[in-house]
């Protein structure tokens, strides 16, 4: 008889401006079911992203708070903001058996990987830098400097691709959602 195969963590990384997001929200269009889970930041809002949805905007004495009582799965600074996973809702989808996405940087995925070893690890490559440098620009959200600070982030995660489980290269939007999300149904066993 074959063994129950356990749901996994699936934690998706890359350079910022790569199109984590926009892979992220296409496959939750296509499939609504999927939970990801939603992660709390000192960042302030960009234009359309809702608290509670896009993320818990919080000040940094919450996230201290968050801290300090345990709440978070892993957390790291990025660019001048924090960022961090709330452990609970997590592991509650991990029990009742769904597949569960987090969407963090490089220092939360390699956190992940140290406190739990069987989740996977994907990394989002962009075709090639130029094209990077092309999203991050045209996305219009950060100002130059905060886009010096994300490109220099950026160096440091491309040269990290190694330690991922799984490589997959953003060129089309649909191709990269539907890979992803069979890696994600391929690790709980469905
Ligand atoms: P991230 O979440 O990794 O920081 P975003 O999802 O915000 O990146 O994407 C950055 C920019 O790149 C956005 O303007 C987005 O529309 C664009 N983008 C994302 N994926 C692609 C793609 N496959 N081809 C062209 N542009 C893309
Ligand atoms: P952004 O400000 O562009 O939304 O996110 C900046 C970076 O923070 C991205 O690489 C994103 O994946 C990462 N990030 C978002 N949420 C979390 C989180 O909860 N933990 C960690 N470690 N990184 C996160």
């Amino acid at each position: 008889m074959a063994a129950e195969v356990r749901p996994r963590l699936t934690v998706l990384s890359g350079p910022s401006g790569v199109g984590k997001s926009t892979v992220v929200a296409h496959m939750r269009k296509v499939h609504p079911e999927v939970w990801l889970s939603v992660s709390a930041t000192t960042r302030k809002p960009r234009p359309g992203e809702k608290h509670g949805v896009h993320y818990f905007f919080v000040t940094d004495d919450e996230f201290d708070k968050l801290i300090a009582n345990g709440e978070l799965l892993e957390w790291a600074e990025f660019a001048g903001n924090r960022y961090g996973t709330p452990r609970g809702a997590v592991l509650d989808r991990l029990d009742s058996g769904e597949p569960v996405l987090l969407e963090i940087d490089l220092q939360g995925a390699r956190q992940v990987k140290d406190s739990m070893p069987e989740s996977q690890l994907v990394f989002l490559a962009p075709p090639s830098w130029e094209e990077l440098v092309r999203r991050l620009t045209g996305r219009g959200t950060e100002s130059p400097e905060v886009i010096e600070r994300r490109l220099s982030a950026a160096k440091v995660e491309l040269a990290a691709e190694s330690e991922f489980d799984t490589t997959l290269v953003n060129t089309s939007v649909e191709d990269v959602a539907r890979e992803l999300l069979t890696l994600m149904l391929l690790t709980s066993g469905e």
